[in-house]
């Protein structure tokens, strides 16, 4: 039987090294500025794009791997900050659901309070409308993936790995009152930068999608970026592409 092809995506090389030196016959193409490293792992095809950080990027790359690939599932992997103050560094987090934390209206007022937000959905494309038109808040993460992940997270041995909501946006916010804000008004479990635009770009193609998150730093224990992180999610990555059925 035929394994599927996945595209796991990393924004830097600390997040994407692993992933390619554990390739078998890894074949490089540049599409653009960014980098794609196709091979085998074991009898699973794989393409690893590091797409470099930020949403543009993400979502640049996630366009670009998918026309030139054509993977049967993708999935967006790396570190993240902790929004919801149980994580600690090394736990991880499956994306049942991201959101772009960027996009929010506010109401009108002359002094403002930054809590005043409403979430807005992000413009993409509508198959049914055939226009690029306001979309749903969250974006669901694939549930064959999530499955794969939940029988990886039973071999996981370095923290805890939850379901959770993903908050990306190109910010790095580290006040404890925001971050807390975020998770008790929208149910975020941590926020990157990439998740969401991948998330998004997926959906328009239809390509089964997952984001998976391993917290690097946290502002509620007071941790800084651990680096190690970033390794420790890429082996646990390749074991779940491992349990896609
Ligand atoms: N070494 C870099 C850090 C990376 S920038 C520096 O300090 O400049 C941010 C990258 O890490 C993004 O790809 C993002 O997805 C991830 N990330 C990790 N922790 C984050 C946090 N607390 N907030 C936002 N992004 C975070």
């Amino acid at each position: 039987m035929n394994k599927k092809k996945v595209m796991i995506e990393g924004a830097m090389d600390l997040e994407t090294e692993l992933l390619i030196a554990s390739l078998e016959q890894p074949r490089e193409s540049m599409f653009g500025s960014w980098r794609f490293v196709e091979g085998m792992y074991k009898d699973i095809p794989l393409v690893v794009a590091v797409t470099s950080i930020g949403a543009a990027n993400a979502a640049a790359a996630t366009v670009l791997g998918i026309e030139h690939f054509q993977p049967d599932a993708v999935i967006s992997q790396g570190t993240a900050g902790g929004h919801d103050p149980v994580l600690q560094a090394f736990d991880i987090v499956l994306g049942k659901k991201s959101f772009d934390a960027s996009s929010y209206r506010t109401v009108k007022e002359e002094k403002a309070d930054w809590r005043h937000m409403e979430l807005m959905g992000a413009f993409a494309y509508d198959q049914h409308t055939g226009t690029f038109a306001p979309q749903a808040v969250y974006a669901s993460g694939d549930e064959a993936l999530l499955a794969a992940a939940h029988k990886a997270a039973t071999g996981y041995t370095r923290g805890r790995v939850v379901d959770g909501c993903i908050a990306s946006c190109n910010t790095w916010n580290r006040q404890q009152e925001r971050l807390l804000y975020f998770h008790e008004s929208f149910g975020s479990s941590c926020e990157e930068m990439e998740v969401h635009s991948a998330a998004l770009i997926c959906r328009q193609y239809a390509v089964p999608f997952l984001g998976i998150r391993i917290i690097s730093n946290t502002e509620f224990s007071d941790e800084e970026f651990q680096p190690e992180t970033a390794t420790v999610c890429q082996k646990f990555v390749l074991n779940v592409v491992e349990n896609i059925v």
